[in-house]
């Protein structure tokens, strides 16, 4: 077989040789030591918590070194393409805090290693391929869907290894006439990948470093792997050997879903004389169902998506504080020595990364985003909330499925801003502050009683006090209420009132001797708690007064008379 013939007849149309590739795409100038990462999302819309993770991994393995991390468009799948997708992770990632030096941009692309869309690289793949076929290490493959079918059918019943190989690969040994008389009936093919002569038999493994994983042994590829689809589109496994190499990537950030691909990554990288990246297979998110870990579910599982974070309006610095926290092992050690250090402080590794299965726990997260809103400043708050109610609570019909319509949020936000700082500030100040404050959502329903057009009693009156006198203890709290009273005379008429009912004016007094009361004051101040505000307990009641003023305090307790 002439190989240089059978290139030409396979790609006329391409006349840029590897050098030319290599001289456009030199090695980078960077510092030794400089990372160069890539996040390769396809672009079908779902952007997911595993995408972050991984983002997470080669934004801090970029920048921590001096290096750089980039945005590459895997959209050789046409079918599986959404509209606005490529937006749609741009958006999303910058919101979590993750940005890229270059690659696709929403409008374009910027940096000179590109195209950054595969899509448009197709020329570069086709260059490689025609060098692979020169070399005979690649060749076209007619081959039907229905006779690969029939064939997996034989192997099945054969117990022989699955897929196209050796002697199962009737088209590795097309002669060269055999092929034009195929391309002159105007057959499609596809490109693919000849496997070294028994590789098949051998059985032979190697052993590569993963820097998760560590040493890994795995078997030698030997199945002839289509590296170019009929439509001269790459497929994954030559887009990545190439791209990587072309855009100088330096760490493969990826899924354990390609793991097993490895062998075929492997020997296209040696088939073409290039390094290898160092890859770093990340492992999956689980979650715990029950007694039971399971793999995060896109059907099952809504917080699996990123937009979920982003409607709930989970601050950012939380998210990114809770993912490395599950990202690194000694991430939380660090956290408690350095408390007020910047995240970016902390050195990240790819040793200390789990590598089977990384626990994703919701609660564990909220309780992250409650240390991290704690320490934040009330106006920094109000504006994240804001912003939130701007995109997700606005009072105009959600654009997202799944978005729970709570009404105008933003203008009534806007139009308190001086109530929400002081009611964001409840109870946060002293030396022991509350953590109430969790995510957006959470966050108004927890505050949203301070506003009448929102306002739902959630709790009912304590059953321990018999309903005529809580009608008297809201009476006679009416009566003696003033508005300007400081906190201590404003509680001395409670237990005044208390006390002229016959309940104790302090648990203490009641527990010594509990038959000799109703109950305490205690009692009576959850009465005017669940009247004024639909719950037994809260933040300091007297400040929660002072912030919804008089009328409001009146109106509450009134209407529950
Ligand atoms: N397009 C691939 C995916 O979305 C990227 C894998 C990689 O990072 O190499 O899974």
């Amino acid at each position: 077989m002439n190989h240089e013939q059978l290139a030409e007849l396979l790609f006329p149309h391409i006349n840029k040789s590897r050098e030319d590739y290599e001289a456009q795409f030199p090695p980078r100038k960077l510092p030794e030591g400089a990372r160069v990462t890539r996040l390769g999302p396809s672009p079908t819309g779902f952007i997911h918590l595993g995408n972050l993770y991984g983002a997470f991994v080669d934004e801090r393995l970029a920048h921590q070194s001096g290096g750089v991390f980039f945005l590459r468009i895997e959209d050789t799948d046409e079918k599986r393409e959404v509209e606005g997708a490529v937006e749609a992770v741009i958006t999303s990632l910058d919101y979590f805090g993750v940005h890229f030096d270059e690659g696709a941009l929403l409008e374009g692309e910027k940096g000179a290693y590109g195209p950054y869309f595969q899509r448009q690289r197709a020329e570069i793949y086709q260059c490689f391929a025609k060098w692979l076929v020169r070399q005979g290490m690649a060749y076209p493959c007619f081959c039907s869907e229905a006779e690969i079918q029939s064939m997996r059918e034989r192997q099945e019943a054969e117990k022989a290894n699955p897929g196209y190989y050796g002697a199962w690969a009737p088209c590795r040994g097309l002669t060269l006439e055999q092929i034009e008389e195929k391309l002159a009936a105007g057959l499609p093919f596809v490109l693919r990948f000849r496997a070294p002569e028994g590789a098949a038999e051998s059985g032979e493994s190697f052993e590569i470093e993963d820097a998760i994983r560590g040493r890994l042994s795995m078997p030698v590829n030997f199945q002839d792997t289509v590296l170019l689809k009929q439509n001269g589109i790459p497929t994954y496994h030559f887009a990545h050997v190439v791209d990587d190499h072309l855009m100088r990537t330096t760490h493969v950030v990826r899924g354990e879903e390609w793991l097993s691909s490895l062998p075929i990554h492997v020997a296209l990288f040696e088939a073409l004389g290039w390094e290898k990246p160092v890859y770093c297979h990340t492992t999956v998110l689980m979650k715990m169902d029950g007694e039971n870990k399971r793999k995060l579910s896109k059907r099952k599982d809504p917080e699996l998506g990123l937009s979920y974070y982003r409607r709930q309006g989970y601050h950012p610095a939380a998210v990114r504080e809770y993912l490395l926290t599950i990202l690194n092992s000694n991430y939380e050690e660090w956290r408690l020595a350095n408390p007020d250090a910047p995240a970016e402080d902390f050195p990240f590794t790819t040793e200390k990364m789990s590598a089977s299965g990384t626990l994703f726990d919701l609660d564990k997260l909220n309780d992250v985003c409650k240390d991290t809103l704690v320490k934040m400043p009330s106006a920094e708050i109000y504006d994240f909330l804001l912003a939130w109610a701007k995109d997700y609570q606005n009072g105009q019909p959600p654009e997202e499925e799944g978005v729970r319509c709570i009404g105008d949020l933003y203008s009534l936000f806007s139009e308190n801003k001086e109530k929400m700082l002081r009611i964001l500030d409840m109870d946060r100040t002293g030396p022991k502050p509350r953590k109430d404050l969790v995510y957006c959502e959470q966050i108004f329903d927890y505050i949203s009683y301070f506003f009448d057009d929102y306002y739902r009693p959630e709790e009912s009156f304590p059953e321990n006090v018999p309903a005529e006198d809580r009608q008297k203890i809201l009476a006679g709290y009416l009566e003696t209420y003033c508005q300007t009273d400081e906190q201590s005379v404003w509680f001395d008429k409670i237990r005044a009132l208390a006390v002229s009912l016959g309940y104790a004016a302090k648990p203490k007094e009641y527990q010594k001797a509990p038959e000799q009361y109703k109950g305490h004051v205690g009692d009576v101040s959850t009465v005017i708690r669940v009247a004024l505000m639909g719950r037994r307990s809260s933040p300091n009641l007297w400040e929660i007064q002072q912030i919804m003023g008089e009328a409001q305090v009146r109106g509450r307790i009134s209407a529950c008379l």
